[in-house]
């Protein structure tokens, strides 16, 4: 899929958000192309039609925004990014991440740093001992030919954890989150065996759990990838997402992943996120 990048300039760059105090989201769009993404909602004015993971729009004065933005503003946590990956493909170009970074690390504010691309390593220079930092990536399945179908542009599953390891052994507090688990390629049996395996090998401080939820306008593409990957999983997808079994998949899934994460000494570890 071809990619069109626009540069794009921002009126602000520090933004409310519901599940921290701030986000700060250096770029609209996302080059990843994850399939289940739930952040495509976010351009649908700006770019109505087009497909998720095709554009993105590079916030190119968020540096000088998020400058202001942070004296005018009282200390809070700072997620990045709730609807882009903040190190994407372009950031390697374009580094207004890194430069968002700076100023962030500068202020003092708590961080809260997610991502599944490899180039974030880049940044570890930065990040190195910095207190009140918390470093964490993103993984629905340590299956490289479902992450390639899933997730086309992210870096592969096994690089991501690794990162956990190199993060960790610079000094800063590391998270997994394993969302959303795919219903019966990773949120069972072996595909979450193994992934738990692979999760428990890098020793995260925490591990996050989400479950597949419905959201507008990402069944198309789960369909499309399921129907690529494996079609005799189509049925189980509906009924996940949409028919009255939801609830008791959650309960289900819970139980399951409680297991194994007990079985691997990270239950201690886990913070659910299926109830939203
Ligand atoms: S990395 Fe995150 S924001 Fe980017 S496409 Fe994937 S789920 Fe969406």
């Amino acid at each position: 899929m071809e990619v069109k990048v626009a540069e794009l300039r921002v009126k602000s760059a520090l933004t409310p958000s519901r599940l921290f105090d701030y986000c700060v989201n250096p770029y609209a769009g996302c080059t990843n192309a994850c399939v289940y993404c739930y952040a495509r909602f976010a351009t649908r004015f700006s770019h109505p039609g087009e497909r998720w993971g095709s554009f993105v729009d590079v916030r190119v004065n968020a540096p000088s925004v998020l400058h202001r933005d942070l004296r005018r503003s009282r200390p809070g946590t700072v997620y990045m990014s709730s609807v882009c990956d903040p190190w994407q493909e372009p950031e390697e170009h374009y580094s207004v991440s890194r430069q968002c970074l700076v100023l962030l690390l500068e202020s003092g504010y708590p961080l809260f740093l997610q991502t599944k691309s490899v180039l974030a390593q880049r940044d570890f220079d930065l990040l190195a001992e910095t207190p009140g930092v918390e470093f964490g990536v993103t993984v629905t399945s340590v299956d490289s030919g479902v992450a390639t179908i899933f997730e086309p542009r992210a870096s592969i599953p096994e690089s991501r954890l690794r990162m956990v390891e190199e993060a960790r052994r610079i000094g800063l507090r590391t998270f997994v989150f394993l969302g959303p688990l795919l219903p019966g390629i990773s949120d069972r049996g072996d595909g979450l065996r193994r992934l738990l395996d692979q999760v428990a090998e890098v020793r995260p401080h925490v591990v996050f759990v989400d479950r597949l939820n419905r959201r507008a306008g990402m069944w198309p593409d789960v369909a499309e990838a399921v129907q690529q990957l494996e079609p005799s999983l189509l049925p189980e997808y509906r009924r996940v997402l949409f028919s009255r079994e939801s609830a008791s998949y959650t309960a289900e899934l819970r139980a399951r992943v409680a297991r194994e994460a007990d079985a691997r000494g990270m239950l201690e570890r886990i913070v659910w996120c299926l109830d939203w």
